[in-house]
């Protein structure tokens, strides 16, 4: 029986692996232009971290989470998302009390989901965290700097912004008993997750997707007219700072992500290219979540964009794929030449840091190597055959248009891979 891949686990060939490399030049560029420093943590890390930021009653502690023991005892967990393990290594390397941070990372997330097109169990997040800042002028920035991201990559005519306020954790309670007690009248008609949430976590019955219940919660009390005053007043400067910016956006008061670390500004960018699978980046504050991890108090706010779902919405427009990435093609004839053109590819890569060279291995008709050249996406074929090599010298064929191909000593090509590189 072959090995097949994990279900639910993607390999990333050539094609899409090139859009991911390319959506993680625009991000690395764009961070570094609002100034945010690069990080990394670990991708496993205590069980306890997730179930006690995320929160007990969310789906991804409940059912989505690679737990294990590993051979010490210990319950560790494959993390499911990133700002857990971020406030964790920031506070635990003392980056946190009084500083102001803005810290980026890229990495694979992993969950337990049932596999579907912009759903898997590893998926890779690019995400960023902010410390020290309480005002709404950072979550302003932080939604200027994924509009940017969005403009650079080409999508944002394909996305929107979807805008809410969740409060305090005083006034999230207040409205979290009036939802509850609104929705205990449909007791019966709620699906069965969100019947068992009522009890559990009420919130997140907003999150359901089973048509009854959005049915009935159309009708339901609304987070916003439950905000305590600063954090109304808060959302009112942030709206009026996305205004000023003439940055679109919705508030849709539906919004409450699924975890439970959020307090205040909560956001996502949708899209209706992707069906169910229609968000690609959600965030927000939280505020109370170092503190609850046992460090000090600190406001913070962040988001998290997934690079799968950017890179299906990538590829469906035209023109992301381009070329190979090949500018030279070597051809050989002959065992001689065949060494020569490996020798050949050396030196200009020693010579050019910039060209990018392959060399024709394993032989074969000349006609068929010209016919690789071709499709390698090349600008020129340089030939090798006895001839060549007697004489010293190098034949040049054009690959991309129909200029009759001609003969150069060595210490003539650099001239020619000028252009090329020039050119491109
Ligand atoms: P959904 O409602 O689609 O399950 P989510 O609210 O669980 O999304 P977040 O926890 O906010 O997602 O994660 C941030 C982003 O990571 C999502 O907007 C999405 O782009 C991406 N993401 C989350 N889960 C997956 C997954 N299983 N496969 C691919 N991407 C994912
Ligand atoms: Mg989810």
């Amino acid at each position: 029986m072959k090995i097949q891949a994990v279900r639910g686990m993607q390999d990333l060939l050539p094609e899409k692996q090139k859009i991911f490399r390319h959506v993680d030049d625009v991000v690395r560029r764009i961070f570094s232009a609002y100034g945010y420093s690069e990080v990394d943590f670990p991708v496993i890390e205590y069980t306890q971290l997730f179930s006690r930021s995320v929160g007990e009653a969310t789906d991804i502690v409940e059912k989505e989470m690679y737990t294990f023991d590993d051979r010490s005892g210990d319950s560790v967990t494959l993390r499911p998302e990133g700002t857990a393990g971020c406030v964790r290594m920031a506070q635990e390397n003392g980056l946190l009390f009084n500083q102001i941070q803005r810290l980026w990372y890229s990495g694979p997330m992993f969950r337990y989901e049932r596999p579907q097109k912009g759903r898997y169990r590893q998926f890779s997040q690019v995400g960023g965290e902010c410390f020290g800042m309480a005002g709404p002028d950072i979550d302003a920035e932080l939604l200027f700097l994924t509009a940017r991201i969005w403009q650079e990559l080409g999508v944002a005519d394909q996305v929107t912004l979807e805008l809410n306020s969740m409060g305090s954790v005083e006034s999230r309670k207040a409205y979290e008993r009036s939802l509850v007690e609104f929705l205990s009248r449909f007791r019966s008609s709620l699906d069965p997750d969100s019947q068992r949430r009522l009890d559990s976590n009420p919130l997140r019955i907003l999150d359901s997707k089973d048509p009854n219940t959005q049915a009935i919660l159309s009708d339901a009390p609304v987070l916003i007219d439950f905000l305590d005053r600063e954090s109304t007043e808060h959302f009112a400067q942030l709206r009026q700072m996305l205004d000023d910016a003439q940055m679109a956006y919705e508030v849709n008061p539906t919004i409450v992500r699924g975890l439970d670390y959020y307090n205040r500004t909560v956001f996502e960018w949708t899209t209706r290219a992707l069906g169910a699978q229609g968000t690609v980046c959600g965030g927000g504050r939280y505020d109370g979540l170092v503190e609850q991890l046992g460090g000090r108090p600190t406001p913070a706010v962040g988001f998290a964009m997934g690079l799968d779902r950017l890179a299906l919405l990538m590829l469906e427009q035209t023109d992301t794929a381009g070329g190979s990435g090949i500018d030279v093609f070597i051809a050989s004839m002959g065992d001689a030449a065949r060494a020569r053109a490996l020798l050949l590819g050396e030196q200009l890569r020693d010579q050019f840091q910039d060209v990018r060279v392959q060399v024709h291995c394993g032989g074969g008709k000349f006609k068929a190597q010209l016919k690789k050249a071709d499709q390698s996406g090349a600008q020129i074929a340089l030939i090798l055959g006895e001839d060549e090599v007697k004489a010293g010298e190098i034949t040049v064929k054009n690959l991309r248009d129909e200029s009759d191909q001609y003969r150069i000593t060595g210490k003539n090509l650099d001239k020619v891979i000028d252009k090329i590189v020039l050119s491109r």
